[in-house]
C-alpha cells in the first residue's frame, strides 16, 4: 500500500458529490488508486467466514438488478418486491435500493457454504474490502474514478499473504464489466448531485421514471412499448425489436432518458408535433376534468340545497 490519502481529507467539495458504493460499514475508509496495493484474501478458510455478508448493507446498480433477476429466473417487478428495501440517494429523494436482509441484518442469500448468487453478486460484494467511490468537484467539467479501502476488525482477509493491486483485484472479482456497464448511471447520479441546487427537485413523475429505468426493466420495457411512448419518441423498429428482448440495450437506452428527464438533455429525438400534440392533448384532460369537477360540485350543493328544504317542512 502506498501513501493512501484519508477519505475524510477529501475536499468539501469533492465529498458532496460523491458516489460511493461499498457495504456500509462504521470504520472510515481509506481511498485508494487503481495502482495501490492491497493485501488481502478471502477464502472458505478463513475465521470469520460469511461475516461480511451476517451485516449486509449492499447498494445495488443497475446492471446488479439484470443479473441477480437472471439468475433466479424471476422478473424485475418480482426481484424488487422480495430481495431489495428502498432508500434515498441524496436530498431530492432520488431512489436507491439495497438488498434485503433478514431481521438480524444477514443478507437473504447467504448460505453456510457462502453467497447462493455468488456468480451473480452485486458490485459492492464483488468490491468489499474495497470500494467504488465515484467523484465530481466543481471545478472539474469530468468525474474521477477512485477505490476505497474499508478496513474492519472482524475481517480477517486482511492477515492473509496475498499482494494485489485494486486494479488486479478488481479483475479477479469480475466487476470492470460491471462498472463499464453501469459508469453511466454513476456519472448522472453524480451530475444530479453537482447540479442539484440548479435544477432543483425533480418531479416526483421524474423519480418514479429514473426508479423504473434504473432497476424495474420489465415494468420500464411494457412504458416503452406503449402506444403512448412510441407516439412521442421517433425510435427505429429496429430499436423497438431490441428494446422487447435485450436487458442491456434497454437499460442503455433507460440512462438517454433520464438524461432527458433530469437535464433536459435531447438524448432521444422526439416526433415531429409529438410535445405540442400531448400538450393539446393535456389541455383536453384537464378541461374534461375541470368540467367533470364543476358538474360533481353543482350536484352536491343542489343535493344540500334540497336536503335543508326537506328539514324546513
Ligand atoms: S449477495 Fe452474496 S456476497 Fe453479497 S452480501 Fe449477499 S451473500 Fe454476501
Ligand atoms: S475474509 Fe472478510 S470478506 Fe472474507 S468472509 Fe471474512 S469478513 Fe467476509
Amino acid at each position: 500500500m502506498n501513501d493512501n490519502k484519508d477519505f475524510n481529507e477529501n475536499t468539501e467539495d469533492e465529498r458532496n458529490f460523491s458516489f460511493e458504493l461499498p457495504h456500509s460499514s462504521p470504520v472510515s475508509p481509506t481511498r485508494l488508486e487503481l495502482d495501490d496495493e492491497l493485501k488481502f484474501r478471502c477464502h472458505r478458510g478463513v475465521s470469520c467466514w460469511n461475516q461480511c455478508c451476517s451485516r449486509a448493507d449492499v447498494t445495488l446498480a443497475p446492471y446488479d438488478i439484470i443479473r441477480m433477476k437472471d439468475a433466479l429466473g424471476v422478473d424485475t417487478t418480482e426481484f424488487l418486491k422480495e430481495h431489495t428495501v428502498p432508500f434515498e440517494l441524496d436530498m431530492h429523494g432520488v431512489p436507491g435500493l439495497k438488498l434485503r436482509t433478514d431481521d438480524s441484518g444477514a443478507c437473504l442469500f447467504m448460505k453456510e457454504e457462502g453467497c447462493s448468487v455468488y456468480e451473480n453478486r452485486p458490485t459492492a460484494c464483488r468490491y468489499y474490502p474495497s470500494g467504488l467511490l465515484s467523484m465530481k468537484s466543481i471545478s472539474e467539467a469530468s468525474d474521477e474514478r477512485h477505490f476505497l479501502l474499508i478496513k474492519e476488525d472482524h475481517c480477517k482477509g486482511h492477515d492473509e499473504e496475498q499482494i494485489q493491486t485494486i486494479g488486479e483485484y478488481r479483475k479477479a472479482q469480475g466487476v470492470e464489466k460491471y462498472d463499464d456497464l453501469n459508469l453511466e448511471w454513476y456519472q448522472i447520479i453524480l451530475k444530479k448531485k453537482s447540479t442539484g441546487p440548479t435544477i432543483g427537485k425533480p418531479s416526483d413523475m421524474s423519480l418514479q421514471m429514473f426508479f423504473m429505468a434504473s432497476y424495474d426493466m420489465d415494468r420500464f420495457r411494457r412504458f416503452v412499448m406503449s402506444d403512448a411512448f412510441i407516439k412521442m419518441y421517433d425510435l427505429t423498429d429496429d430499436e423497438y425489436a431490441k428494446f422487447e428482448t435485450d436487458d442491456i440495450a434497454l437499460m442503455k437506452f433507460g440512462f438517454q432518458l433520464m438524461k432527458q428527464v433530469f437535464f433536459g438533455e435531447l438524448t432521444i429525438k422526439e416526433r415531429e408535433g409529438a410535445w405540442e400534440k400531448r400538450v393539446e392533448e393535456r389541455k383536453e384532460i384537464l378541461e374534461f376534468r375541470k368540467q367533470a369537477e364543476i358538474t360533481e360540485h353543482q350536484r352536491k350543493t343542489d343535493e344540500a340545497r334540497s336536503a335543508s328544504l326537506d328539514d324546513k317542512e
